[in-house]
């Protein structure tokens, strides 16, 4: 088995510069500025062009572009030092994870996941989950934590938005093309690519194998788009999340055991797994079956499989948990229950609610119970979890529930503005040359004060003109292109005014995130946002499921406000939310603004991804928040549901922040034009955030907490009575 890169695809490449057909396959030149800026630099507007996709550029870059760079002195300098930095960082002599586990018995976790947001240019994932999940591959690999990581390979991705005049969200399907993209084909030993078959489904379903390197972790990505399978099956991995049912139950079926399968036919042996949501739990009855296949006991081969295998679950919002139908279930599941040596009710019992008796197999329940170690994603969220599934545990009190919280963090290599690292770098330099190495340092981050004020506001304000003229760029082009109408050019930003204080709100159209409550006093807002000495502004992105009717009814209110001459333009939509536009509008609003319904949001990760780039966070005390929030590095208000027939109480609330705090701070102007005051709350965000909420303190527990220990079952009793537990930190 193997993957390799189709280097005779890219024999144009000058001999000199060819380590960048090996960057181009490797996710690690994403997070690191100055290895894309090789790629940008060898033919700019094929980067461009390409949507950022090294492989579709170096395939469709003339040979005289590699010539001239092969022979241009400043290119070929940075060249070696890139190419250098990245073979220093494949093969390091150590990382931190050798250093906290020196490895007695070798350990490597299976981290599987419905989504993974790495990059633009591959579309594998819809939101925060798939982000989060990129997020944990790629703090992974800086740690050298030996992670694996199996996900689907999506032809269309989630989808396309395109608002409509009317202001109706149309999806718009693009289609990826593998053989132009980071990807790698993994081939078995006839040079064919590998398609292994997903054990005891009827009928059939074939699954064929890719791979993205992504830094020093695989991640191998499932394809069912292959003439093996039956038509029907043929479009499993072809877009996130479909909606019908039995679609969904075939897609997890695939990720889940189809994943198993396909780790064991790569050979690849791990002490533990990770589901990150509960879409890839069926691999819990996969690794069951195999070992009741070998000859273990049952009793014995539960315990095993449930002391290794860790379960993330990532939402209190019960429509969000997967219920598949009794019917449904026994349409695939026959053959393989009576594999399990189980009954069908037995079987049937693993995936039952205990709220909703009778309702179907519910993935969250089944990997709660099939899973020893299991967490929530914030604090608040451990807590809400705990009170939703106490009914699995129904002799232990609340307290007791052994559902624990890690709170969620964003790789800040991904998420932190290269012109503010730079800002961190000068201030650094002298006292803590190697931040890079340590900045989950509460410590180190108190030299933010050392940066003066008006650098940082300078540095702010020039992310925020990048931000509004990529807004503009975006709308010219389609504009020239005969393919936007007028209204709709005022409605997305085009009228948006570079002095007058913005608020950021990007997320998932669902109903519980609010999106509309800043619209529930019109007149109010009318006066906010057209004061004429303190203009306020507002940017809004996001995606309606498709099924979501209401999500999209909520947009299309807000997009035909953007439309209104009343609002003068102030209120923005900015259609097809993804990574690349969520990373100008992290940098460059003034203010991210989130307003869940109370209880409702897990954890969240936008706002820590803004916080850390010096742009404070006005949220209701939810999710991350309600611990992230110290007083000074932002503005948060306990949330209350909406009152039947009395509206949003919250909406005051926000209100009379905007106008009698955020405002008077942003515009009171010392004679430097720095607002000094606002400057302390950015300082104090980059400061309280940047250390706590990276992805590497997030991996770091997980490794403490969950993963060595999960290696002491998986080194049986005898390794463990010898004393294992002096490596691993069980709880
Ligand atoms: C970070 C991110 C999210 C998650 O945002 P929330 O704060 O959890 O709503 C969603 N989509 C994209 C593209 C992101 O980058």
């Amino acid at each position: 088995m193997m993957t390799e890169i189709p280097y005779d695809r890219f024999a144009h490449v000058p001999e000199r510069i060819s380590g960048l057909v090996d960057l181009a396959y490797n996710l690690w030149w994403s997070w690191h500025s100055s290895a894309s800026v090789l790629f940008k630099m060898l033919n700019r507007a094929e980067w461009k062009m390409s949507g950022h996709n090294p492989v579709r550029m170096l395939l469709d870059t003339p040979p005289r572009f590699f010539e001239r760079a092969a022979t241009n002195p400043e290119y070929l300098r940075r060249y070696d030092i890139i190419m250098y930095r990245f073979r220093q960082y494949m093969e390091p002599k150590t990382s931190w994870f050798s250093q906290y586990y020196p490895g007695r018995v070798p350990l490597t976790i299976a981290y599987l996941s419905s989504e993974f947001g790495l990059h633009h240019s591959l579309p594998f994932y819809a939101g925060g989950l798939g982000i989060l999940a990129g997020d944990h591959v790629k703090a992974s690999s800086d740690l050298g934590v030996p992670l694996v990581a199996v996900g689907f390979m999506y032809a269309e991705g989630y989808l396309h938005q395109h608002i409509e005049a009317n202001g109706w969200q149309k999806n718009i399907a693009e289609v990826l093309d593998r053989d132009a993209a980071p990807v790698l084909r993994v081939l078995d030993d006839s040079g064919r690519q590998l398609v292994i078959r997903v054990p005891l489904i009827e009928p059939a379903i074939y699954v064929a194998v890719w791979k993205v390197q992504v830094g020093r972790v695989p991640l191998y990505l499932l394809d069912t788009h292959i003439d093996e399978n039956e038509p029907e099956n043929r479009n499993i991995s072809h877009r996130l999340y479909l909606k019908e049912i039995e679609c969904r139950l075939r897609q997890e079926v695939v990720l889940g055991i189809g994943g198993r399968k396909v780790l064991h036919t790569l050979g690849i042996e791990y002490s533990a797994m990770h589901l990150n949501e509960g879409h890839s739990a069926f691999a819990l009855l996969e690794r069951l079956r195999e070992r009741l296949d070998a000859g273990m006991p049952p009793g014995d081969a539960r315990e095993q499989v449930r002391g290794t295998s860790v379960f993330t679950t990532h939402t209190p919002v019960p429509a969000a948990h997967d219920v598949f139908p009794e019917e449904l279930m026994a349409k695939y599941f026959r053959t393989y229950c009576s594999s399990l040596g189980l009954t069908w009710d037995e079987f049937m019992a693993l995936g039952e609610d205990p709220h909703s008796p009778g309702a179907g197999f519910n993935m969250t329940a089944f990997a709660l119970r099939m899973s020893r170690f299991h967490n929530g994603v914030s604090q608040k969220h451990g807590e809400v979890a705990r009170e939703m599934w106490q009914p699995l545990w129904p002799d232990l009190p609340v307290e007791k529930i052994p559902i624990d919280a890690i709170t969620n963090g964003v790789h800040m290599p991904s998420w932190l503005n290269h012109r503010i690292e730079a800002l961190f770098d000068r201030y650094m330099d002298s006292v803590y040359p190697n931040w890079r190495e340590e900045y989950d340092n509460p410590a180190l981050w108190e030299v933010v004060d050392e940066i003066p004020d008006e650098e940082l506001w300078r540095e702010h304000q020039w992310l925020k003109m990048k931000l509004f003229a990529r807004l503009r760029d975006r709308k010219r082009m389609k504009w020239a292109g005969h393919r936007e109408e007028p209204a709709n050019l005022a409605a997305e930003g085009l009228m948006l005014d570079t002095s007058a204080l913005t608020i950021g709100f990007a997320r998932r159209f669902a109903e519980y995130k609010r999106a509309d409550l800043i619209f529930e006093d019109l007149d109010r807002l009318d006066r906010i946002v057209n004061n004429r000495w303190r203009p306020v502004q507002f940017i809004f992105a996001g995606k309606a499921h498709p099924a979501d009717e209401r999500g999209k009814q909520i947009l299309q209110e807000i997009y035909q406000y953007s439309q209104d001459p009343r609002f003068g333009g102030r209120i923005a939509f900015i259609e097809d939310y993804g990574e690349q536009l969520a990373r100008y509008m992290v940098h460059g609003v003034d203010v991210w603004m989130n307003t869940p319904v109370p209880l409702m949001e897990a954890s969240g990760t936008s706002g820590m991804k803004a916080g850390m780039n010096g742009v404070p966070n006005l949220s209701v005390l939810d999710g991350w928040w309600v611990e992230g929030y110290n007083g000074r590095n932002g503005w948060g208000f306990e949330g209350r549901p909406p009152y039947s027939g009395e509206g949003q109480p919250d909406a005051g609330t926000l209100y009379d922040l905007i106008e009698n705090e955020l405002a008077p701070l942003y515009y009171s102007r010392t004679i430097d034009d720095t607002p000094h005051k606002w400057v302390r709350i950015m300082k104090e965000s980059i400061k309280s955030i940047a250390p706590q909420y990276c992805a590497v303190r997030m991996l770091k527990e997980y490794v403490t907490h969950y993963y060595p220990s999960v290696c002491m079952y998986a080194a049986g009793p005898a390794k463990r009575a010898a004393g294992i537990e002096g490596v691993c930190i069980p709880r």
